[in-house]
């Protein structure tokens, strides 16, 4: 399994899943109250690489994880921290809860997601935006529908580093956009992703860490969102 981890400050690393065409995102954050873990990846074998890392710079459990929307290569991985602070947009919660009533055997009967996959409910949910204040270290968790409607910004204030969940994807990621703009779900517009990038840009980050995909400079990352999207609006 190829997870590679890149260092982006002093204490926050992107932990990427190039071993696939899906070029899976997490982020984790050590604040002085402990590590913030911003998606799960989605399978058990996978968030083990994460934990690993955790137990690697002394921290044997996350303080908390984020969930920037409910789709379940973000969501699936966590197993291990059944009694975890997981934190997310309200809908993450209802539209989770529905994926794993409704839809979770059969993905698994498919081979799409391995048997012992059990997702985590968020435990802490929240509607437009939340504080984490977590003493040396400012996140802002702001709602940003687009790429679903539950996605979520996640910002260190203090770095300026931007996590965007899929509202922001790497050049390399081809998978939904084109033909297809997300998002594909009756309660999202995908006008709102252009909203979102507006509040992305007011952000004004010095990093981008787009939900798939590699890192380059923060404003060309959203410039090329921006344009891809525009050339999708086209072909519809
Ligand atoms: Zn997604």
């Amino acid at each position: 399994m190829g997870i590679s981890i890149t260092q982006i400050n002093q204490d926050t690393y992107l932990l990427s899943d190039n071993s696939s065409k899906l070029y899976l995102n997490s982020t984790v954050i050590f604040t002085n109250k402990g590590p913030i873990i911003v998606d799960v990846f989605r399978d058990k074998e996978m968030f083990k690489q994460i934990c690993n890392f955790i137990n690697s710079k002394g921290w044997n459990k996350p303080l908390a994880i984020i969930y920037t929307h409910w789709h379940i290569d973000h969501t699936c991985g966590n197993q291990l921290f059944k009694n975890s602070r997981i934190i997310s947009h309200k809908d993450t919660y209802r539209y989770l809860e529905n994926f794993i009533k409704n839809h979770l055997k059969r993905l698994k009967v498919k081979g799409i997601l391995k048997k012992d996959v059990n997702p985590l409910l968020p435990t802490e949910t929240f509607e437009n935006e939340i504080v984490l204040d977590l003493g040396n270290k400012t996140l802002r968790l702001i709602h940003s529908p687009g790429h679903t409607y539950d996605s979520i910004l996640v910002y260190d204030v203090n770095e300026r580093v931007l996590i965007t969940g899929d509202n922001i994807i790497g050049k390399e990621v081809t998978f939904f956009m084109p033909p297809v703009i997300p998002p594909d779900k009756p309660d999202a517009n995908h006008k709102d992703l252009e909203k979102t990038y507006e509040i992305i840009s007011t952000l004004n980050p010095k990093t981008i860490i787009p939900g798939h995909g590699n890192l380059i400079e923060a404003d060309k990352l959203l410039s090329y969102n921006k344009k891809r999207y525009k050339e999708c609006l086209e072909k519809i």
